[in-house]
């Protein structure tokens, strides 16, 4: 597949020159979800079909790309890339380590801990900000939860008028991811430049049950209390993979049931065959349609696990 004439073909604006551009690559938008970065920050390796996003941290190869540019099912996308050609292979992480320089404007966050910011305050039954409380509200995060998760707000600056979620990695907080509460803003999920957000699952620290549903945010693991983790979209990476089976291997829980929204089915699919291979045994739930996670909460999701349709 020539990937420059196939970006041309489905209308993807691509910069082939600029320091963040690497050797015989191209940079396009990221279209992953999660990823509000409006930069061209997600370098394809023309050559070899590989790509990665220095804002998010997404990688793969191109067909996970075509997958999620198209929004089509993984077969779609693996006739499209023409499937002999991209596999993946070792040569990902030295195409991630090495070919491409890292932008001059980002950081890349591995080991450093980002802190939550001064103007960042904590949620306490003192908060009085309206505009969040009625976010808190519509979404039935209640108090004792926004206190549990430490969740934040912000009243100036950059992360003004969102609801603030800071990720943590055993109990230490790593970074922190963000919503817009005013439905205004272009932006809805928000996160420190060159966070590797995809490395880690959202609430992990608080899980404690025997089955392990994997969900999209942050407000779906908050409603299901202690027994949810949140990828931060539809996609598992690599790296979450590897904390999942590191926490299955630790006995941390015994199954797991995946519950995307309603139109990640295949994802969900693809997410359970991935972790299947590690011998966990896997359910993908579906939810009615319309509902996610968090319009049907804790007792309803654990009613559906036991009783209803799976796959
Ligand atoms: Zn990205």
């Amino acid at each position: 597949m020539n990937i420059k004439n196939y970006l041309e073909s489905i209308d993807i604006d691509f910069t082939e020159s600029g320091s963040n551009v690497g050797k015989n690559s191209v940079n396009i938008r990221c279209p992953f979800p999660g990823c509000d970065d409006p930069s061209t920050h997600l370098g394809v390796d023309i050559e070899k079909g590989f790509f990665n996003c220095w804002a998010c941290g997404e990688s793969g190869t191109i067909v996970k790309l075509i997958k999620n540019l198209e929004q089509i099912t993984w077969s779609e996308a693996k006739e499209k890339a023409g499937s002999a050609d991209y596999t993946r292979d070792n040569d990902l992480l030295d195409f991630i380590n090495e070919t491409l320089k890292l932008p001059k404007d980002s950081k890349i966050v591995t080991d450093v801990t980002i802190k939550l910011q001064d103007n960042f305050l904590p949620i306490t039954n003192q908060t009085s900000n309206k505009l969040l409380l009625r976010y808190l509200k519509q979404r039935k995060i209640n108090l004792p939860l926004a206190i549990k998760y430490n969740l934040h707000y912000c009243k100036s600056k950059d992360y003004s008028q969102r609801l603030i979620f800071p990720i943590y990695e055993e109990n230490t907080i790593v970074g922190f991811t963000s919503r817009d509460t005013t439905s205004i803003s272009k932006i809805k999920h928000k996160h420190p430049k060159g966070f590797q957000i995809k490395n880690y699952l959202y609430g992990l620290n608080q899980f404690n049950n025997d089955i392990l549903f994997i969900t999209e945010g942050c407000v779906d693991t908050i409603r299901l209390e202690n027994i949810a983790v949140g990828i931060f979209g539809k996609s598992l990476s690599d790296k979450q993979e590897e904390k999942l089976i590191s926490a299955y291997m630790n006995n941390r829980f015994k199954s797991i049931a995946v519950l995307l929204d309603e139109d990640a089915f295949e994802s969900a699919l693809e997410i359970k065959q991935r972790l299947s291979n590690f011998g966990i045994e896997v359910k993908v739930i579906q939810l009615p349609k319309g509902k996610d996670p968090a319009d049907l909460g804790k007792k309803r999701i654990e009613e559906l696990e036991k009783n209803e349709s799976f796959f």
